[in-house]
């Protein structure tokens, strides 16, 4: 569960990326969040595991401040956010297999991760994440050596083996072509029901968004204009 209580961003030039935003979004929805650009979609994804400070308010992590917590604890609590990102964050050089275990970098060593030491299981849990993206035989390729949609596959695949508990994704269609767009979509709705994995989800379609969100919200000049069920949605939010 996530809660924003009256949480606001002012960037330190006094932009307003988010203006005083008081919501819950429960474990299993599948949120996507609209809006222009600039209107504060990715302050909003970015305000949840504390990529940056919030000016005010609050945001609870499964009833755990996030925005109070110190060192060890935020370490803790973002364990369970899992996070997709436009342009996939993935190591290019580094095969797929290494770059989905990377989601269990949390759990290991830097000296495992360099040396490749990663227990067995953790073998087994990257692999069932990769079949669950259909991607098991792409597992020793480069990442680099794969197309868009299938890069982003992998990142789904690597916060599947996080096990996280919620995924935030920036964007994660906007580089990708239709029929593309449709699989990494697909995936998305399919674990979200699959796992019960809350999805939030920022995406600049409306249409592609009506497709998939249990939930609408829609955010203009850092202001919640809409949050609802889908077939409340209209083509302006
Ligand atoms: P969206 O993701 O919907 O395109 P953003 O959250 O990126 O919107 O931006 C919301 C507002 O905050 C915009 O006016 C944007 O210009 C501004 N903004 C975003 N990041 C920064 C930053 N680092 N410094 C100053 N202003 C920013
Ligand atoms: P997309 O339109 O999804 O970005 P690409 O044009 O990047 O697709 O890739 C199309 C196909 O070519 C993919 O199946 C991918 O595996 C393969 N491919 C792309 N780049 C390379 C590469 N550097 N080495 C080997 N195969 C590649």
């Amino acid at each position: 569960m996530i809660e924003f209580k009256n949480v606001s961003k002012v960037y330190p030039n006094g932009t307003r990326g988010l203006n005083n935003v008081d919501l819950r979004i429960d474990d299993g929805e599948f949120v996507v969040v609209v809006g222009l650009s600039g209107a504060g979609k990715s302050t909003f994804l970015r305000s949840i595991n504390r990529l940056h400070e919030v000016s005010e308010g609050e945001i609870l992590i499964n009833g755990e401040s996030i925005t109070k917590a110190g060192g060890s604890e935020l370490y803790r609590i973002r364990r369970d956010i899992g996070m997709i990102f436009q342009n996939f964050n993935l190591v290019r050089r580094s095969s797929v297999m290494r770059n989905v275990l990377s989601g269990r970098v949390g759990y290991h060593s830097t000296m495992r991760m360099i040396f490749g030491l990663f227990p067995k299981k953790d073998k087994e849990l990257a692999m069932q994440s990769l079949e669950r993206v259909n991607m098991p035989e792409k597992a020793y390729m480069r990442a680099d050596e794969l197309s868009g949609g299938q890069q982003q596959r992998v990142s789904i695949a690597r916060a599947l083996a996080q096990e996280a508990k919620q995924v935030l994704a920036d964007e994660p269609v906007a580089s990708l072509d239709p029929m593309t767009t449709k699989q990494v979509m697909d995936d998305l709705a399919r674990i979200n029901k699959e796992l019960n994995m809350t999805m939030i989800v920022n995406l600049h379609f409306i249409d592609v968004a009506r497709k998939y969100a249990t939930r609408i919200i829609g955010l203009k000049e850092g202001e919640v204009v809409f949050d609802g069920p889908v077939e409340e949605a209209t083509d302006e939010v």
